[in-house]
């Protein structure tokens, strides 16, 4: 018996329909070099489709129609009604929400039953969550000193064009993270998906086009890191610009964008510790772990990639991982029965196969795992490596991928060395607490460097709830009332009634 799930009908006609074209100003078309490229399903490495490639003067075109949106339509629609149509699309993706988990399943590899249990329900949501924003956003009446004849408010005005350029690992949950916020505040926006995984966004499109945004509202474009996304950052006229992905392409971004002073917000890689005291509920704290690193095959940047265990129990508890992890069912991901996923893309395979190989070199033991598999697609087994110390690479540098360094500590009543080696990353981005002991938990939580802490959980998101990192992880939170701020900035007015 087949546990495939069964290819829907609109995905079939979606990807059978030719090279998908560019969304642009309410239309599809075609880039102006006409050039296309291949999108791959990660589980056989064979192409799904191709899309055409954006170059510059397809974000030129963007930015022009978001403009005449910004300036248009988008103007006269009010908040109201802006919170209204940001609700229809969540309605529309709820209507479509197999479709969008079967490409995002298709385009990044990862399991239908994460798609369709987490990413998609998760990006209606925060949609939803956002539509409720649109009338609530307002700026106050401020009493001034300089006398009563004046009188002070301010205004939250949206930022104007703004860019965004998202990752390959949650490509519809990241395209509506980024959309939900800018949207509800009233910006327009010109948004560029990961070459690995352009087509839950593309489909996107053609909801927000059913939902009624005015043309150029939205622009959604496939394309390159170094030419369609440099072009958004360099853009004199996109005001700001929103990206999440790598340290490394984080700092050029900024870099870049400071030629005309673009606001931006970043959010980044991690090396996130999780830590396991020897009085956590281990029916708990090994799954958690688990879920940790291996949820979405490692590929997130908060994944729990440092695991810390007290030395008293450091044994046991790897055993136990292993035996647990042991049978984590890896297939295809359109398959519904899989647990984990293959890795993105062949590149990202290289990437994990080389810490695989980088970790054994320095004397780490892969006591589960270790070796990529020897099937088609970009399959790397979870991998968990004992004997570690600080100072191997596979301790220092974000992986991306489902191999958990475990080392051991022996703090007793002091905390201090744990929290030390947790925090020497330069990365910041989320860290989790496994503990039974509430007041130890708050210390850590406090002491930890890092913009998430799960205590007895990992992995845990909410529109309400904000997310985005310390130190070289990044900065700028989205979700929750925070990711306001990134999409509006504060006029004061001064009236002279005297
Ligand atoms: P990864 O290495 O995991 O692919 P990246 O940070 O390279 O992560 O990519 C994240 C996003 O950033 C993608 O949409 C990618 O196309 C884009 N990107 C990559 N390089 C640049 C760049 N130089 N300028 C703008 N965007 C870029």
């Amino acid at each position: 018996e087949s546990t495939t799930a069964q290819l829907d009908p609109r995905v079939q006609a979606f990807l059978n329909s030719g090279p998908k074209r560019l969304f642009i100003g309410g239309q599809y078309v075609e880039s102006i070099s006409g050039r296309t490229f291949a999108t791959k399903d990660p589980s056989t490495g064979e192409v799904l489709t191709y899309v055409f490639e954006a170059d510059k003067e397809d974000v030129d075109r963007a930015v022009e129609a978001a403009e005449k949106a910004l300036q248009g339509p988008w103007a006269k629609v009010t908040p109201s009604e802006r919170g209204k149509l940001i609700w229809k699309l969540a309605d529309l993706m709820e209507e479509h929400a197999e479709a969008l988990a079967q490409l995002d399943t298709l385009d990044n590899g990862k399991p239908i039953r994460e798609t369709r249990n987490a990413d998609v329900p998760l990006a209606i949501d925060h949609f939803r969550y956002y539509a409720g924003w649109a009338t609530k956003v307002h700026g106050e009446v401020i009493d001034n000193s300089v006398g009563s004849h004046m009188f002070t408010y301010t205004r939250r005005e949206p930022v104007g064009v703004v860019g965004q350029i998202i990752p390959w690992n949650f490509p519809l949950l990241m395209a509506a993270w980024k959309l939900g916020a800018a949207l509800a505040t009233g910006n327009v926006v010109v948004l560029k998906t990961a070459e690995q995984t352009p087509l839950s966004a593309l489909y996107l499109s053609e909801l927000i086009q059913e939902a009624g945004f005015p043309d150029g509202v939205v622009n959604i474009l496939s394309g390159f890191g170094p030419t369609a996304g440099g072009a958004i950052v360099q853009h004199p006229r996109i005001r700001k610009v929103a990206f999440t992905g790598s340290t490394e392409v984080g700092k050029l971004i900024m870099q870049q964008a400071a030629g005309n002073l673009k606001r931006v917000s970043l959010e980044l890689g991690g090396k996130s510790p999780n830590i396991v005291f020897p009085d956590a509920d281990f029916s708990k704290a090994i799954p958690g772990a688990l879920l940790g690193i291996f949820f979405n095959q490692g590929q997130v940047c908060c994944a729990g990639s440092r695991l810390f265990v007290h030395k008293k129990v450091y044994d046991n508890f790897l055993a136990d991982m292993c035996s647990y992890a042991g049978k984590i069912k890896q297939g295809p991901g359109l398959d519904e029965t899989t647990e984990i996923g293959p890795l993105v893309s062949d590149e990202q395979f290289d990437r994990v196969s080389y810490y695989l190989n980088k970790g054994r070199e320095e004397g780490a033991n892969p006591i589960l795992g270790g070796q990529p598999l020897d099937r088609p697609g970009y399959f790397v087994p979870p991998t968990i490596f004992a004997d570690v110390r600080d100072d191997m690479t596979i301790v220092k540098e974000e992986i991306f991928g489902p191999v958990v360094a475990a080392l051991p500590f022996d703090d007793e009543e002091q905390i201090a060395d744990v929290i030390r080696r947790a925090n020497t990353s330069e990365y910041g981005l989320a860290a989790g607490v496994w503990t039974t002991d509430a007041r130890k938990a708050h210390r850590v939580a406090h002491e930890l460097e890092v913009g998430t802490v799960w205590v007895n959980c990992y992995n845990v998101f909410d529109a309400a709830v904000p997310f985005g990192g310390y130190k070289q992880s990044g900065f700028g939170r989205e979700m929750g009332n925070y990711a306001l701020e990134l999409y509006t900035q504060v006029k004061a007015i001064w009236m002279n009634l005297g």
